[in-house]
């Protein structure tokens, strides 16, 4: 089994899984990217996995469409294309890999994640999840539709992981999060540390996902609410208290603006 990120657009990432014969991609927005791997690695495309409904994410399901391929996607979101609506605690099985679907709404209203316990299997049994626009290296998703408590329990929930988990997030965003990042942690050395390696990726053209739940335990802001230095930096930004909630709801807003 390999991993894939195949750059789509300005900034995102469709991750392909492929055996060398067939491939299950993830939120394929555009077609052309997924198109071309097909055929670069001999590949026919036997499962697609939706994420939730943004353009960016389900733009290539048309194209991609065929009858005997399912589209796997939130129950909770209409997406034209989508043959098999799933949610919470479902199981999505393709070539003997299995996924978790876990809701993780915030970003949208039916936002799901796929978690996969065993990864890929006999290749790397390290856990691997698809989490859509809920968490970026360094940062998360704009809440869209769902509120501040429903994002903030949605990455509490993939905070539950096992550490190891390796998250496949949509967008590079991570040099820009990571700049935020060090704005509310100054003083933090693991920050540090995931800067200097996330430019050195950057600067090689390489993608910096997946990240590890891990590493962002250890960086990212917004699963550090209980930090404090995480605390004091949201109680300069509005935040009302230091309630875990509070402080997720301060720094979101903060980064909107930032
Ligand atoms: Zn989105």
């Amino acid at each position: 089994m390999n991993l894939l990120a195949l750059p789509a657009f300005a900034d995102n990432y469709i991750w392909m899984i492929h055996n060398g014969a067939e491939a299950l991609v993830v939120d394929p927005g555009d077609a052309a990217p997924v198109s071309d791997a097909l055929k670069r690695y001999g590949l026919k495309l036997t499962a697609i996995l939706v994420t939730h409904h943004h353009g960016d994410h389900v733009g290539g399901l048309s194209a991609l469409q065929r009858n005997d391929l399912p589209v796997y996607g939130p129950g909770a979101e209409h997406i034209a294309g989508v043959t098999h609506a799933v949610a919470d605690g479902d199981t999505v099985s393709w070539n003997g890999l299995r996924f978790g679907v876990h809701d993780v709404s915030g970003h949208t209203r039916g936002h799901i994640a796929y978690f996969a316990p065993e990864g890929l299997g006999d290749t790397d049994p390290t856990p691997l999840a698809f989490v859509g626009d809920t968490l970026f290296s360094g940062g998360c998703g704009r809440v869209f539709e769902g509120t501040m408590d429903q994002m903030h329990r949605a990455l509490n929930r993939i905070a539950q992981w096992p550490a190891s988990t390796r998250l496949c997030a949509a967008h590079e965003y991570t040099l820009s999060n990571l700049r935020f990042a060090q704005a509310v942690e100054p003083d933090n050395a693991a920050l540090a540390r995931h800067v200097a390696h996330c430019e050195s990726l950057r600067a090689a053209g390489l993608p910096t996902l997946p990240t590890t739940l891990a590493t962002e335990l250890a960086i990212n802001p917004f699963l550090r609410c209980t930090a404090p230095a995480v605390q004091s930096a949201a109680l300069a930004h509005d935040a009302p208290d230091t309630a875990p909630a509070s402080v997720f709801g301060a720094l979101r807003l903060w980064k909107n603006t930032f």
